[in-house]
């Protein structure tokens, strides 16, 4: 921890609480201020709907769309990508703060439109156990299902566990190429519960060319899902 962020933490912890970004003074945990939640690259709803696939700048980032809706809070960008990034590989829980507020805010947003469906089970995109060893933890987790939990009136028992399993060890996708993305993550899931005729969400940290999400709605879908939705944190923007 560098000690500009051991004195945040420590200011935040025993006397305030101020704004990740600006530092103004807040009332709660290391958050965000409203004028810094207003200002990141959040992703706004398209005209009609709640599904992200309807705007076209977010339908050209995928060549295969396996999954039925969309819903993502953030573009892959800074300051947010680092949080992101900060979390998954430093295991820096001060960041989760931020990404719940965010991600609580955009979905209070999306779920009060008319063509919002909450889905009929949650599931947070498993790791393998053996990377979840490696890492000591699921970073999508840590996020998500406080980020669900702490909504008002949100129904617990959505969050399902133990339904998807990541029966195969991959390599991170990060690095690879369309072809080894789909290579590398093909069949690489097993549905372990009853999924007939439900409505799924799946939830990641971050989209980029959804090869992992099409191969999990492929999964559910074989195991009889009626409906996919792809929940996410981020959207990587495409490379210009
Ligand atoms: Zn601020």
């Amino acid at each position: 921890m560098t000690l500009f962020w051991f004195i945040k933490y420590i200011e935040d912890v025993f006397f305030k609480h101020s704004c990740l970004m600006c530092s103004c003074t807040i009332k709660e945990q290391p958050k965000l201020c409203e004028i810094c939640l207003l200002d990141l690259p959040k992703l706004s709803l398209p005209k009609k709907g709640v599904n992200l696939l309807l705007r076209p700048d977010i339908n050209r980032l995928f060549k295969k769309v396996k999954f039925d809706s969309l819903f993502a809070a953030l573009w892959y960008q800074e300051p947010n990508s680092i949080w992101l990034s900060k979390l998954k590989f430093n295991n820096k829980i001060y960041f989760r703060h931020v990404l719940i507020q965010i991600i609580q805010s955009q979905i209070n947003i999306a779920s009060k439109h008319e063509n919002w469906i909450w889905p009929d089970m949650i599931i947070i995109m498993p790791l393998h156990t053996r990377r979840f060893s490696m890492r000591g933890f699921n970073q999508v987790e840590q996020v998500w299902r406080e980020a669900l939990l702490t909504l008002p009136g949100f129904d617990r028992s959505l969050l399902t566990e133990e339904v998807l399993k990541r029966t195969k060890y991959t390599k991170a996708q990060t690095n690879l190429n369309a072809k080894q993305r789909h290579k590398n993550i093909s069949s690489a899931f097993t549905v372990k519960g009853d999924v007939n005729g439900k409505v799924i969400a799946i939830v990641d940290d971050v989209i980029t060319t959804g090869t992992t999400i099409n191969e999990v709605s492929d999964c559910l879908k074989a195991a009889g899902a009626n409906h996919v939705l792809a929940w996410a944190t981020c959207l990587t923007p495409l490379q210009k």
